[in-house]
């Protein structure tokens, strides 16, 4: 194979500056959904330049092994992004973090197992922190992959001392990663990392209900971004580095305005079994003593929205299932037109990720100046005439305010209660994600149309054109 000429490594590492540069444009201009496509583009651009910059470095060795690799990696990846459901977007996610985590466990045994030439020249501090964190985020994430596809069970897999065991193996395995940092030649010692990596990946991950996931994967995807960093230690590559901390950084910032959305602290979401359906609640949705609710047709609801001059739709998790977002597009456009003034009110952890509601309806083509955040749009309620709660459960529970024995108790809600009139679209009387009723359910002011979110709403649409 012919050698590419050298470049210097000033200017691999100018490249790697500007790579970070655009890395962080991209970052901040992803906090804003008009700002987000340039965000894409700029962060991408400084992908490339990362790239070129690093198959120009020496050393490469194989370029048609890694030509072969960009093929079938970009194939595979253009496939599943062009066929990927939104709602399974997160264990999308899953799956590359996973993926993330098992190349940095790769790069870190062949730097140990390499033999003396490449192991002198690197720290064994760095192979370690790259092995232990990649192992945990590889079968974690696999773990968080299997219950969101449901390929296993989404409930809290729970057994008698279960967080004594994992503390255990925590203990043992910072044993291991001091006695690998101090001898690396101990290659056993390296297997038996790897081994409980692995294992402690799955372990941390199984007692967690599978509706946490996204909190988790958020997690896990930060983790991914610090084993990345910690290779970049491994192969003396600056520009892995940057982007690695970038990664783990803005990981660990979702994960927190995450739990700050659920007012749950991450210990709450990594040892609570949050998730496991409240069976009482389960009990009364079956009929017990509660108050009976007000059902209507679409039909009536139609007729609610003819002498209406305002309406807010709060759209949820069931928006997401039904795939009702166009059709809630047509119902503005014919509320507009009719004079209503509609908003869509977003609830930072409305649906089971981070922005899913924002990207449902932007792919609906729903303006953006539509949507209007929590912490803006409550103090509006009440001067609303129609509230439309759209397959939304949690996040328009007024427990959250007052209920202090409530598992969501203060957690920051939607005050639709506050409008005029609150309409809910949904299946059932199932309770949401947190597994509790909702007493919004059965206030005077709300009226119940059961049924599909996105059926319901075509329904409303063409009632409307009656009255
Ligand atoms: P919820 O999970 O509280 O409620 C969703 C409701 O949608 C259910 O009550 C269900 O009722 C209804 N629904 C389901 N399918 C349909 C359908 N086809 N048509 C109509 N309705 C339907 O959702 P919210 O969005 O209100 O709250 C999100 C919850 O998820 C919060 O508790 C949040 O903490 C949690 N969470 C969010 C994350 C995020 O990043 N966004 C991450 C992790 C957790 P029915 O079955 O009767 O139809």
């Amino acid at each position: 194979m012919s050698e590419m000429p050298a470049i210097p490594l000033i200017y691999i590492q100018l490249a790697y500056l500007v790579a970070a540069v655009l890395f962080i444009a991209g970052l901040k201009n992803l906090s804003s959904a008009r700002t987000a496509p340039r965000g894409n583009a700029l962060a991408a651009v400084g992908m490339l330049i990362a790239i070129i910059a690093t198959l120009l470095m020496r050393g490469v060795v194989n370029y048609p092994l890694i030509l072969g690799g960009v093929v079938v990696g970009a194939a595979i990846g253009a496939v599943l992004a062009t066929r990927i459901q939104m709602t399974a977007m997160p264990q999308m996610v899953a799956l590359l973090n996973g993926f993330g985590g098992g190349a940095s466990v790769l790069v870190a045994s062949a730097a140990l197992l390499g033999g003396e030439t490449i192991a002198a020249s690197v720290p064994a501090w760095a192979i370690v922190v790259s092995a232990l964190i990649g192992t945990v985020t590889f079968t974690g994430s696999l773990i968080a992959f299997a219950k969101l596809q449901e390929m296993m069970r989404g409930q809290p897999i729970l057994y008698p001392g279960q967080q004594f065991v994992n503390g255990i193996m925590g203990l043992g395995i910072l044993a291991l990663c001091a006695l690998v940092a101090l001898q690396p030649e101990q290659v056993p010692a390296f297997g038996a990392l790897l081994a409980v990596g692995l294992i402690l990946g799955v372990t941390l991950v199984i007692p967690i209900g599978g509706a946490d996931m996204p909190v988790v994967i958020s997690l896990l995807n930060s983790y991914s971004g610090l084993a990345a960093c910690a290779t970049g230690f491994v192969l003396g590559n600056s520009g892995l580095v940057i982007s690695g901390s970038l990664v783990g950084a803005s990981g660990l910032i979702l994960t927190k305005i995450m739990c700050d959305a659920m007012n749950r602290p991450l210990t709450n979401v990594l040892f609570g079994a949050f998730g496991a359906v409240d069976q009482t609640a389960i009990a009364a949705a079956a009929g017990g003593e509660r108050p009976t609710v007000k059902a209507y047709t679409p039909d009536d609801a139609a007729i609610v929205f003819s002498s209406a001059s305002s309406a807010i739709v709060v759209p949820g998790y069931g928006m997401a299932v039904a795939q009702a977002q166009h059709a809630v597009r047509e119902l503005m456009d014919a509320l507009e037109e009719r004079g209503v003034k509609t908003r869509f009110a977003i609830h930072p952890v409305a649906g089971r990720m981070p922005g899913h509601m924002n990207v449902l309806l932007a792919e609906a083509n729903v303006p953006y100046d539509k949507l209007v955040e929590m912490d803006h749009i409550n103090a509006e309620f009440p001067e609303t005439d129609v509230a439309l709660v759209l397959g939304a459960n949690d996040v328009v529970n007024p427990d959250a305010r007052s209920a202090e024995d409530s598992p969501i108790y203060g957690m920051p809600i939607l005050n639709v209660d506050h409008a005029r009139q609150v309409m809910v679209i949904k299946r059932s009387m199932n309770p949401g994600f947190a597994g509790i009723d909702n007493p919004l359910f059965y206030l005077d002011n709300t009226m119940m149309v059961f049924g599909d979110a996105k059926q319901t709403v075509l329904g409303i649409v063409e009632a409307l054109k009656e009255v």
